[in-house]
């Protein structure tokens, strides 16, 4: 048996993509809002500049996750999604 990919939706753009491709957004429980590991709900976002902006302005990662988001954790993204591009643009 393969190991089929686990499939999520990201909140900005609606494509349906491998879990490990996107960004991911937990409401723990415990500890609030989370950007890995964590219990509870859970939101995810591409890893690409225009889902980020479109999560940022229209709050959709709020409206996923059903709470209010602290803008470090929206700072914490944009660092991973700065990983992620990386090799792109340099200046
Ligand atoms: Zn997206």
């Amino acid at each position: 048996m393969s190991q089929r990919p686990i499939l999520r939706r990201c909140v900005a753009c609606k494509k349906v993509l491998d879990r490990k491709c996107l960004l991911k957004v937990t409401k723990d429980f415990q500890n609030g809002v989370v950007l890995s590991g964590g219990m509870g709900r859970s939101a995810y976002l591409c890893p690409t500049e225009s889902c980020f902006e479109e999560a940022l302005k229209r709050k959709r990662l709020q409206k996923a996750l059903r709470c209010d988001i602290h803008s470090s954790i929206f700072n914490m993204l944009q660092k991973q999604l700065n990983n992620c591009i990386d090799s792109d643009t340099e200046a």
